[in-house]
Parts: structure tokens; sequence; C-alpha cells
């Protein structure tokens, strides 16, 4: 292997595969905002507006388990519950009666958010980055393939921080359904095998402290522990 790098390139960004030895590697980490009305409401968004999309790096990506620190920049550090869609195959322009076929799993995911950033940067029209794509902002459990699991159109997912519940909702509730996400996404960008997909949060989203531990479920799915370390 001849040494063609100018320093070592950054390691693949991989997930654990439920059942499997092998992992699952990520390519592109999509997600979608405001796909339950819910959410809209408690956020005093427009409810007739559509869904949006934006992306986080995916180096971003944290393991089950994982200690994250409380993020820098902000004092309103939000939790957000997520279904993630593991695509196996991708294109562009899917049809929505087509889409199922390019999923290979499905995970729990946090979103996590500097709620105060977003604010300010929507109220501007500014870009999310600051807000949304930072280092360590999304926790990912393992793959569950869809072999295993199937399609989850509906089913329970919920959060709770310290033992207490925050989030609860179903799946069910989605604006865009997964069929409808993955076909309007590839309306935007060439959709490959790798991509991750984060498909929005129930209402309840709200602040962490340091020490908090987060733990997401959704029925079928298993579990996501998340610890908020001390800040950066
Ligand atoms: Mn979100």
């Amino acid at each position: 292997m001849p040494n063609a790098f100018v320093f070592p390139p950054p390691p693949v960004v991989s997930l654990p595969v439920q059942g499997s030895a092998s992992r699952y590697p990520v390519r592109r980490l999509y997600c979608v905002g405001r796909n339950y009305l819910e959410h809209i409401r408690e956020l005093g968004n427009d409810e007739k507006e559509p869904p949006i999309f934006f992306t986080k790096p995916r180096d971003a990506i944290e393991q089950d388990g994982a200690t994250i620190p409380y993020a820098s920049a902000t004092r309103n550090y939000h939790f957000e519950l997520e279904l993630a869609v593991a695509l196996g195959s991708g294109g562009r322009d899917i049809a929505e009666d087509e889409a199922l076929g390019h999923v290979y799993g499905y995970a729990i995911a946090l979103d996590m958010t500097r709620r105060d950033l977003q604010k300010q940067l929507t109220a501007k029209s500014g870009p999310w980055d600051v807000a949304k794509a930072f280092d360590h902002s999304a926790p990912c459990g393992a793959i569950h393939p869809v072999e295993a699991v199937g399609h989850p159109a509906r089913g329970r997912i919920q959060l709770t921080v310290n033992d207490q519940v925050q989030q609860d909702s179903d799946l069910a509730a989605m604006i865009w359904n997964v069929p409808q996400i993955i076909s309007r996404l590839s309306t935007f960008f060439e959709l490959h095998a790798g991509d991750l997909i984060l498909t929005g949060t129930p209402a309840g989203v709200g602040p962490v402290q340091p020490g908090d531990v987060l733990v997401g479920r959704i029925d079928g799915l298993g579990s996501l522990t998340t610890r908020i370390g001390a800040s950066l």
C-alpha cells in the first residue's frame, strides 16, 4: 500500500448491526425537521408549512452508551429523539412505492440541538449548521435490519431523562412517512447505501444538563443510552 496521503485519512464512521458481526458504514447523515404536528406547535412554527431537510456531518455520530460533552456556545442544549432510516441502496427521484426497497434497517437516534442558536438563526433565515451540525450531535444506536424488524410505520417512540418520561409519541404521527421522506429527499440528492436519515422528533423536546442520562426507546429497536458530560 503506497503512502498516498499527506496525513492519515479520517476513520470510517460506522454503527453496529444487531445480530451481525459486521458494521454499517455511514456515508451521509440527513435530517427531517418539523415532521410531527405537536412538535411544530410546541416551538411555535407554522403548522401549514411542510417538513424541511437539513444535514449533519457523519462524524457527529456517537455510539450507544457514549458520554457526550455539554455543547459549547449554548445555554439551551436540547434533546430530540428520532427514528433513523439506514439505506442499503439509493438513487435519484425514487418513487414512494419503491422507497422501502432501499432501506437496510432502522435505528434510534438523537438530534442534539443548540435551541437558542436555532431560534436566532431561524429568525434571521440563516443556516442551521452551528445549531444542528456540530460535534457529538448525533448519538445513534444499532441498526436493526429490515429482515428482522420489518418497516416500523407505527409504534411507541419514548425518551426518558433521568428516568422521567419527556417524549412519548407514536411513529404513526409523522407528517411525512418514511417512503415520502426518501422519495422527496431523492429529488434533492442522489441517495446511496450508507445514508442515514433522521425522521424528525415528536413533541416534548427540552434542555439537558451535565450528568443527565438520556434513554431513547422505539418499539422493536431496543434502546439508546446517552450521558451528558461536562462542558468542553
Ligand atoms: Mn430533529
